[in-house]
């Protein structure tokens, strides 16, 4: 068994998705993956543009994956996820695992704002509800994953996403201690026994970045707290289901990991890195 094995953040045309669940399953299995799991975007009503995501009522999603399950019986195993968002109005209980993921930030005015989304969502996040201060965006965010960290998810998601857009410290400057203060106490909130770091490839895959989520700083500070990692490709298309997963190994590597997890139908298990 090895990391190559598992691909569970992946989406499907359910929600933003670029291909129909059943091409990224029939990708999944030609890319020889084991257990792959669907983790749609969860319904979350905001009065911005929120892209697609999946209704409120989840039955024809459970439905959609049962059928694939069914399927791929004794080839490949389908797992039931989710990518539940922080500002998300369902429950991600009833699932085989849940991804916690903060794609916005509510902010002290009340508004919530795009954390990925481009420059302009961060511009207009940092004078509008901070006061023109770029380092307190990143703290408003990180406040965001500190809340949906302490909910126990079984993966937190994209941990450090507010980076996305900030190639060669364009908006902000990830060495500065409140940055670093930011991020770090929100991994403190997470508990290391419940709840998996992933190291995601998706921004990479999408042409936004160079290195998978998260910062090298934060997979160390992880490790120290004895925490465990998956590794996830983030994937729309169905030719990216292992995306990159060689730079997230080798990512996992430099920060001490020897192993990672990968999730089956009878729960988490060890893989070599
Ligand atoms: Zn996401
Ligand atoms: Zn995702």
């Amino acid at each position: 068994m090895t990391v190559f094995d598992c691909s569970i953040h992946t989406h499907a045309d359910l929600c933003d998705g670029k291909e129909p669940l059943s091409a990224m399953a029939a990708g999944a299995y030609a890319a020889g993956v084991q257990y792959y799991g669907v983790s749609c975007h969860s319904h979350t009503p905001l009065p911005l543009d929120v892209g697609a995501v999946l209704p409120a009522d989840m039955t024809a999603y459970r439905a959609a994956i049962l059928k694939e399950r069914e399927r791929y019986e004794g080839c490949m195993e389908v797992l039931m996820g989710l990518e539940w968002d922080s500002q998300s109005d369902v429950s991600p209980e009833g699932f085989d695992y849940w991804i916690a993921s903060a794609h916005y930030q509510k902010a002290d005015n009340g508004k919530c704002y795009c954390a990925d989304w481009g420059e302009d969502h961060f511009h207009r996040c940092r004078e509008e509800a901070w006061g023109g201060e770029a380092l307190a965006v990143t703290e408003g965010y990180f406040r965001e994953v500190a809340r949906i960290a302490a909910l126990k998810p079984t993966i937190l998601g994209h941990f450090d996403l507010i980076t996305k857009h900030n190639g060669g410290g364009l908006l902000f400057d990830e060495s500065h201690p409140r940055y670093r203060k930011a991020a770090i106490e929100a991994l403190h909130a997470a508990d290391p026994r419940e709840t998996l770091l992933e190291i995601n490839t998706g921004g990479m895959a999408r042409g936004y970045r160079t290195a998978p989520y998260p910062a090298l700083f934060i997979l160390k500070e992880w490790k120290t707290m004895g925490g465990r990692i998956i590794l996830t490709s983030d994937a729309h298309n169905a030719d990216k289901i292992l995306y990159g997963y060689q730079d997230a190994a080798k990512l996992a590597r430099a920060a001490g990991f020897t192993k990672a997890s990968i999730l089956t139908l009878e729960g988490e298990k060890e893989a070599d890195l």
